[in-house]
């Protein structure tokens, strides 16, 4: 007869392994321990796991949603910095042979090294103290990822989403939509965490486009975006002289572009910035 496995994502089931281990959940480490299987499950979903597929996760934690990922089939691998965790994880993981542990800070681990040139999709109840330092490492290496679900701030994820012209749109809002289509799959109160956060979460899925949208240098685009941002109360003109952009060639590029230098930023569209910055590195080499 099958083995029936307990669930870990419950809080009796928690609270049982947490006492069984003599462990706390670290506040220094973002620990808040999922323990609603309906969150656990409408996240493994939004992951659309086929049978196999491979997935990075980031944080395991007591292995609450690896648990979701490895019944829906994937193959995970994990990334957990808590050294009091493999212990816990041998526990209650065991018996799956799906599961590969990788014990280190995320972002200090080479994840090339780790996930191959295979593509794969990141599933992560991720630590809030750190959450947008790792969406742009994962983003910004060209790592061959092709989702990323993860629970995160509900403010972040209203950031993420947002709009051109909205108080929430801001330089995460168009990095993450340069590399991404994201939408928010589901709004997580703190009753479904233990403990639980003073925030509210959200499930957010950022589906990576293959092709990143065309511009001429990369690097200029994005450095123009935090500038555009780092002083928002100023005009566009203002806020790239005061990042040290050259005030002729923002003037060149604005007039090339056909944006105004006197708007905020922070109505630029994803396509205005990449105008810009085309259009103020053409300006560049003819100066
Ligand atoms: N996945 C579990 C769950 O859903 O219940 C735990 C999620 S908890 C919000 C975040 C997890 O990330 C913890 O296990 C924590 O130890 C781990 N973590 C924190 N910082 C990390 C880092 N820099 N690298 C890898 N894991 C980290």
């Amino acid at each position: 007869m099958e083995k029936i496995r307990p669930v870990i994502g419950t809080k009796s089931a928690t609270r049982h392994i947490l006492n069984t281990f003599g462990l706390h959940a670290s506040k220094r480490f973002g620990q808040n321990f999922l323990v609603d299987p309906l969150v656990v499950a409408d996240t493994v979903d939004a992951a659309d796991i086929k049978d196999g597929e491979r997935i990075l996760e980031i944080g395991p934690g007591i292995g609450t949603l690896t648990q979701g990922l490895l019944e829906a089939g994937a193959t995970v691998t994990a990334v957990e910095i808590d050294k009091k965790l493999p212990a816990v994880l041998n526990k209650t993981l065991e018996g799956y042979e799906n599961f590969r542990l990788v014990e280190g800070d995320i972002l200090k681990t080479d994840l090339r090294a780790v996930m191959g040139d295979a593509p794969f999709k990141v599933v992560a109840n991720l630590p809030y103290y750190i959450t947008t330092p790792i969406l742009i490492e994962l983003l910004s290496r060209n790592l061959p990822i092709t989702q990323i679900v993860a629970m995160v701030q509900k403010e972040v994820a209203l950031r993420i989403i947002a709009d051109a012209g909205t108080k929430d749109y801001g330089s995460l809002s168009v990095i993450i939509k340069y590399h991404t289509t994201p939408r928010i799959v589901r709004f997580v109160p703190p009753a479904s965490f233990l403990p639980p956060p003073e925030v509210e979460s959200a499930v957010i899925s950022c589906a990576v486009r293959r092709e990143k949208p065309p511009v001429a240098d990369e690097e200029i685009f994005f450095k123009l975006v935090r500038a555009a941002f780092g002083q928002r109360r100023k005009t566009l003109a203002n806020a790239l002289k005061g990042a040290g952009f050259d005030k002729e060639v923002v003037k060149a590029a604005t007039f090339r572009a056909e944006i105004d230098g006197g708007r905020r930023g922070e109505t630029l569209s994803i396509d205005e910035f990449l105008r810009l910055a085309d259009a103020y590195c053409a300006a560049k080499k003819e100066k």
